[in-house]
């Protein structure tokens, strides 16, 4: 299979880039890079009237962002463009007529109506719906009486009869499909676009495709796509198609279970190789226990055999947990650009950020780093800096400081921030280790009421943070306001 392969991703651009659709490609941009072959990007835009250029780039971009990129096609060129679908008509116009000459396909002048009642017949009967073929063998003279009265006419294709029509599917072995039960499907329509099942086709067999890794929704798409590849002469690829993803309720993942297009992931400072981590695991599992992965390291393992027939489940807080991974092992500067629109927006942040600022924040950010899933989050962590206003959080921050020792450790509190030159990090926990060494009275009893009595609250980030973040002139206003009176 090396070098050989070429895969693809055909966003249809009805809307941003979804879970499921980034899943597709992240697979088929895995095979791509395994094997040495080549990743195409298409737009299948067929659906004038949902598709919007506003929506591809948005694909796009959500793409390049989870770090998927592509060797050829829309942006990128190559060969066998044109990559956009309503930019390649006049391929799909050419092989219909192909198809009508051979007889392999044929004009079909029923209206909605009459498709509708025999919908309705069908149903009523416990058939499943389909073009039971009225318009299969009209005679020339019915053709002209459709032609002279104006009505429209979709080119449908001819589907034989009597066919066991195999999918021979990498992730779920030969599935088979009966033919008398697909009826003549519409490869052209009315207004001269193709449908997905015909374009899609001519498509993969002209961009040369080997592997279609798409989701399960396609696979009764897939016989029909097999009857097109002979008609017209072309070997089909091989197919894989991916389980669909299921919300925690095991039902179809949608709305009501969470975001569910990348970039609202982005919006709310996911990281994109968390997500990539966890949407590979949507899936396919890898050999061993581990499950953190980089791009680079699924190169290696990934493989179409270890994906599973059985629906994945969107498990929001395995999303958290990989990318509260992912957002410790970031570097604070890294962390803090994806913070300041979340503190801007909060009104933690206003005005430029100048150096001194950024600096600052960058202390603001390591302090809580450790304690967030996603970087929106911060908001909720960081209130304590930003307000002189203590107010005390309950009852138990209110006793800590009524303890018999408060007074003496605020003293000396008071006075080791007055002899500090610099207060940083680094050296505040000095200072607070010595602190508590000269105090005698064991950490909590020193730690507890200085936090308590700087912040109004029992838990928080480390203090040798939050010391340094404050500075003495807002400790001195906060201390004044919470334990002056025992000072
Ligand atoms: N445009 C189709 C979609 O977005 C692509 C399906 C396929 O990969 O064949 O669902």
């Amino acid at each position: 299979m090396n070098g050989s392969v070429r895969v693809r991703f055909a966003p249809s651009p009805t809307g941003p880039l979804h879970i499921g659709g980034a899943r597709s490609a992240l697979f088929n941009w895995l095979l791509a890079k395994k094997y040495g072959g080549r990743m195409i990007v298409r737009i299948e835009d067929t659906d004038l009237e949902r598709s919007s250029r506003e929506s591809e780039e948005n694909i796009l971009d959500a793409l390049l962002w989870l770090g998927l990129d592509w060797d050829e096609g829309i942006r990128k060129g190559g060969e066998h463009g044109p990559y956009r679908q309503t930019e390649r008509l006049n391929i799909y116009t050419e092989a219909a007529q192909k198809l009508l000459s051979e007889g392999q396909a044929y004009y079909c002048y029923c209206t909605e109506e009459e498709l509708e009642a025999e919908r309705q017949a069908c149903l009523a009967r416990g058939e499943m719906p389909r073009y039971l073929g009225r318009c299969r063998d009209l005679s020339e003279e019915d053709r002209r009486k459709f032609e002279a009265e104006g009505r429209k006419k979709t080119i449908r294709f001819r589907v034989p009869d009597n066919e066991n029509i195999v999918v021979e599917d990498l992730v779920r072995g030969n599935v088979v499909f009966e033919s008398n039960g697909i009826g003549d499907f519409v490869i052209v329509k009315s207004d001269g676009i193709p449908t997905y099942n015909f374009a899609v086709v001519l498509d993969d067999a002209l961009m040369g495709i080997t592997h279609v890794v798409r989701g399960e929704e396609h696979l009764s798409n897939t016989p029909r796509q097999l009857m097109l590849y002979r008609a017209l002469n072309f070997t089909p690829p091989a197919f894989a198609h991916v389980s669909l993803i299921l919300g925690r309720d095991r039902s179809k993942m949608s709305k009501r279970h969470g975001a569910t297009s990348i970039e609202a992931y982005k919006g709310q400072g996911y990281l994109p190789e968390a997500l990539v981590n966890f949407l590979v695991l949507l899936g396919w599992s890898p050999v061993g226990e581990e499950e953190i992965f980089t791009l680079e390291e699924l190169v290696e393992q990934f493989s179409l055999d270890r994906v599973a027939k059985n629906p994945a489940v969107f498990d929001i807080d395995k999303l958290n947990w990989l990318n509260g991974h992912y957002i410790r092992k970031s570097s604070v500067e890294r962390i803090t650009d994806l913070a300041i629109p979340f503190l801007r927006q909060a009104g933690f942040v206003t005005g430029d950020v100048t150096p001194e600022t950024y600096d600052w924040l960058k202390m603001v950010v390591a302090s809580v780093q450790e304690y967030l899933a996603f970087v929106a989050q911060i908001t909720d962590h960081v209130g304590i800096y930003f307000d002189d206003r203590v107010t005390m959080e309950n009852d138990e921050a209110l006793g800590v400081l009524k303890d018999e020792s408060v007074p003496a450790v605020m003293a000396a509190f008071r006075q080791k921030i007055a002899e500090m030159e610099e207060i940083t990090p680094e050296n505040t926990r000095d200072m607070l280790k010595a602190l508590t060494k000269q105090l005698k009275l064991g950490g909590k009893k020193v730690y507890m009421p200085i936090r308590v009595a700087l912040t109004g609250k029992t838990h928080g980030p480390e203090l040798y943070y939050i010391i340094p973040i404050l500075g003495r002139d807002r400790i001195l206003v906060r201390l004044a306001q919470t334990v002056e009176g025992q000072a």
